[in-house]
Order: C-alpha cells, then structure tokens, then sequence
C-alpha cells in the first residue's frame, strides 16, 4: 500500500516526536503570517482568528513593528539591566503617558509581570500598608489565568493546571469571580492585594455582572488592598478601550500588561503602578536578564504606537459590537450563549453538542483559525486590523459549522 506522505504530516510527526506533549494544537502547520491572515506549508490561506491569545492585536508582522524591529536589530540587541540602554526610558515614558501610571518595571512573559506585581503588591503590604512580616494574603478569582509558573499554578482552580505541581506558594485566598459579596466577606486585614482578570480570557470570554470592577474597586479602597488588573489579554485595545477595566471608570493600582505589547514580534510584559507602590523594589530585590532590552523596548513602542494611532480600541469595539450581533442570529440548537466585549468573543457550545474542539476542527478546514477554550467555548479574537468585510466573509462558514 503507498501512502502519500504531505509536508504537513512530516512536519507533525516530527513535532510530535520530539515536543513535550503539555499542547493539543489544530493540525496545521503555519509558514508564513500577514495582517490578518497565514498560509500553511500546502499554501492554504487561513483567517487568524486567536491572534496568538491576543498577542497579534496589530496582526501579523505590522510594517511599523517589523520595521522598529529590523533598525534596532541592526544597532543593539541586549545589555542587560547593568547598563542602561537608549530604548528603555523611551519606551517605559511612552507605556507610562498611555496608560497613566508614574512607572513600569518591563519583564518578557505575561506571567512573569503577574509574578512582578504579586511581589509588589507584598512587599508593599509589609513596608507600606504594615501587615505582619510573612502574612500578607492575595485574593484571586475561581477560574483564573495568570499564567503557568508554579507560584501561580498554585492557585488556579483548574486540576490540568496545577495537579502534580505542588507543593505551592502559600498566602492566596480564592473566591467565585463575578461575587462581589463573597470579595467584600473574603478580605481581612491581612489581604494586600486583590488579582482579577476584568473578563476572563483562558477561562472561556467570562464576563462579570455590569458594576462588578467598580464594586472590587470599592471594596479595595475601603480595606486597603491593592487592586491588581491582569489585562495581559484584555488590555491594549482588544475589548474595544484601550483596557478593559475604561469600561467600568476603574483605575486599578497595579497593572500588568503582555502579549500585544510585543505586537507579535518579540515577548515584552510589564507591571504598571505608580510611585507609592513600585518603589517598593530596590536595587537587587527584582529583575530580569532579558526585561527592558533595547530590543523588546523598541518592539514595545512600536506596538503601542500602532494601537494609538490606528485607533484600534475604536475597531474594536464597533467592529466586535457588530460582529456579536452576527453570531448571535445564527439559527442553531448547538449554541448557548454568544458573549464577550469588543472582539474578544466566545461562542459557548451546549454540552449536549459536544465540546468545541470539533466545531474549531471543521472551522480550520473551511480557512478559519479559532481555538476551543474551557472545552465549551469557541473564542474568537481577530487581529484588531481586521476589516468589516474580511468578518462578513468568515460569517458564511461559521455559520455553516454552528448551524450543522
Ligand atoms: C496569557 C495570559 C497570561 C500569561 O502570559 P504568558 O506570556 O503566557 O506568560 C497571564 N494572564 C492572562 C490574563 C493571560 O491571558
């Protein structure tokens, strides 16, 4: 018997022989990226629709970015944090004057600056707010995503996250996201810090009850704790603001941001606050060999400079307002709810259609790239430079595969 052996199958069973297993990617294999679409190695084009979780809001290979990335490339890649370089103040002014904090403590990965606020926010509730040495309390929603350090893993709700990972870091108390009673009953005196995603993005597009942000604002300022916002994917533009927390008027105290801010090129994360919290850090208690390299600090203005001047939080909230009502008027017994904010949208499947992954399986083979979260949850996040009529195209087969 012959069989024909594609690019695609060599290329699988060798990722499949030699990668870790901890991913279940779709079967294709991606060689090439622009704008808003890829092609894979058979040359079949494909709508992004995950854009990296939100890490490709500008889409793929932005010019500007691109080319950012290629003039810094061509001077100075990397000094480390003992010298000072040319891009970093640039860059830390620059995110600081858009988002309104006195400072930023650049790292790489999302859950490295969820790692940076957490200790901020600790060692402030000992220097700071005076909560005995040792004691200091975190509180963190059910169903979080902070990322996958065992720090954090520790205090994930989800068993593939954290089971046979312990033991864990202790001093995180975990409450139901939404509940902003079981917060307010939650918090002692010992709680320096609340961490909440403003909609949760790994945990299926979870969107709070209307009022919820602004009550955990409330419930912060009353008790003392820092309110820490992990817009890692909610944030640069993506729930149709430039944050999503613009929705409810809440201005958190400890920021953290990631994915788009390397617009898709390079790793580039950070933790925002302002002074009463950030000079907490002294030389030595923090860092990062590759955080704030010449490099990412030019990658990351760039990045931001294309979301400000495309307006792209403007795409976003009238292109994803427009693109919701779509798919909520597709005709179907198999969905159950179409929710979210901007074009960060989840399409929940009922359990009695089965889960998402095959839905996001038949997507892939009618040229749309989407990813099941949370097992019932088909997430659809376009690059934010996507256009109305790219969208209105995607809705014929995504209607096929919701409706069959
Ligand atoms: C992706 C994500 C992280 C982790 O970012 P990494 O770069 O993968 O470490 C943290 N928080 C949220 C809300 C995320 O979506």
């Amino acid at each position: 018997m012959s069989t024909v052996t594609t690019r695609t199958d060599a290329l699988l069973e060798e990722v499949d022989r030699y990668s870790a297993a901890n991913y279940l990617p779709l079967d294709v294999v991606i060689e090439r990226g622009e704008g808003v679409w890829v092609w894979d190695v058979e040359g079949r084009r494909y709508l992004d629709m995950l854009s990296a979780y939100s890490a490709l809001n500008q889409g793929h290979r932005h010019p500007a970015i691109v080319g950012a990335a290629l003039r810094q490339l061509e001077r100075l890649t990397l000094t480390s944090r003992a010298f000072h370089n040319d891009q970093l103040g640039h860059f830390l002014r620059e995110l600081c004057e858009a988002t309104g904090f006195e400072r930023a403590l650049p790292m790489n990965s999302g859950a490295e600056a969820v790692e940076t606020a957490i200790k901020m926010v600790r060692k402030w509730g000992y220097r700071v707010k005076g909560v005995p040495d040792g004691q200091a309390e975190i509180i963190v929603c059910d169903n979080n995503f902070h990322g996958r350090t065992t720090t954090i893993v520790g205090f994930s709700s989800e068993a593939g996250y954290r089971d046979g990972f312990g033991p864990f870091t202790p001093g995180f108390r975990v409450v139901p996201f939404g509940d902003a009673d079981a917060l307010a009953a939650a918090v002692t005196d010992r709680t320096v810090g609340v961490l909440v995603e403003p909609i949760q993005g790994e945990g299926g597009v979870v969107v709070p009850p209307d009022g919820y942000l602004a009550r955990v604002r409330e419930i912060c300022d009353l008790s003392g704790a820092a309110l820490v916002l992990d817009e890692i994917q909610t944030g640069l533009a993506r729930t149709g603001r430039l944050f999503a927390c613009e929705w409810e008027g809440v201005r958190p105290d400890v920021l953290v941001v990631g994915k788009a801010l390397g617009g898709g090129i390079y790793p580039v994360s950070a933790a925002l606050a302002d002074r009463e919290f950030m000079d907490v850090f002294r030389p030595g208690e923090h860092g990062s060999t590759f955080g704030g390299n010449p490099l990412a600090a030019a990658i990351g203005r760039a990045s931001l400079g294309v979301i400000l001047e495309e307006r792209l939080s403007e795409r976003a909230d009238e292109l994803g307002r427009w693109f919701m009502g779509e798919l909520r008027r597709i005709e179907t017994p198999h969905v159950r709810e179409v929710r979210g904010r901007g074009l960060m949208i989840g399409v929940e499947i009922e359990e009695s259609s089965g889960t998402a992954r095959p839905y996001c399986e038949a997507l892939k083979e009618r040229g749309i790239l989407a990813k099941e979260t949370h097992r019932q949850v088909i997430r659809f996040a376009p690059p934010l430079v996507v256009s109305r009529e790219v969208l209105a195209e995607a809705l014929g087969p995504i209607r096929e595969v919701l409706a069959a």
